[in-house]
């Protein structure tokens, strides 16, 4: 699960899509859908969709088990404790308790297990592949994730109206937005106007 391989395309309740790539593939997770105000924005209404999600690069968890609903009911527990836990440590505030519960129960269960296929070059997923493990897999990404080096480097977008949080892997560390071709041009083309505003 290298880095350069996370990112996903997000889609706008209006319509829009763009590609944000949160830098760890539990960041990417934590934004598959929410609570509260961010319900709109649900993409796993069906143990299904969560199977799918988990197909994709770069875990490729393909599932043997289907996924139960109990399953999906525990993602979303996770999905919540990984986005409140990123947030919490973006602002440099204590994580919430009931997050680091949370995070710590689905990594205590046993993660997916890797195999070397015949041929020696290529690996995958040990069978049974449940979603459970998968879970398990996120969760510990997100304890080294916030115990690890790049603890520091987890940031929330720096336009004031965009909630979404990643971890910035770049070398120089200098990364603000959550995509450029949304915030990072809005703030760009905002700036322009107010020189243009300044000229006049
Ligand atoms: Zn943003």
């Amino acid at each position: 699960m290298r880095a350069s391989t996370t990112g996903r395309v997000l889609h706008d309740p209006k319509g829009g899509s763009f590609r944000f790539d949160a830098g760890a593939v539990c960041l990417d997770f934590a934004h598959t859908g929410g609570e509260g105000r961010y319900a709109v924005f649900e993409t796993l209404h069906e143990p299904a969709d969560l199977g799918e999600w988990l197909a994709q690069p770069p875990l490729a968890a393909v599932m043997t088990i289907p996924v139960t609903t109990r399953e999906l009911t525990a993602a979303k527990a996770l999905r919540q404790a990984i986005w409140g836990a990123a947030h919490a440590r973006a602002a440099r505030r204590a994580l919430p308790a009931g997050a680091v519960v949370t995070i710590n129960r689905a990594a205590a269960t046993a993660p997916l297990i890797p195999e070397l296929a015949a041929d020696g070059t290529t690996a995958g997923w040990a069978p049974p592949v449940r979603a459970t493990q998968a879970l398990s897999t996120l969760a510990r990404e997100m304890i080294e994730l916030l115990s690890g080096p790049l603890s520091g480097r987890i940031r929330e977008c720096a336009s004031d109206n965009c909630p979404l949080v990643f971890v910035d892997t770049s070398r120089p560390g200098a990364r603000r937005w959550c995509a450029m071709e949304r915030c990072g041009n809005r703030h760009k083309l905002r700036a322009l106007r107010a020189r243009q505003a300044m000229d006049l």
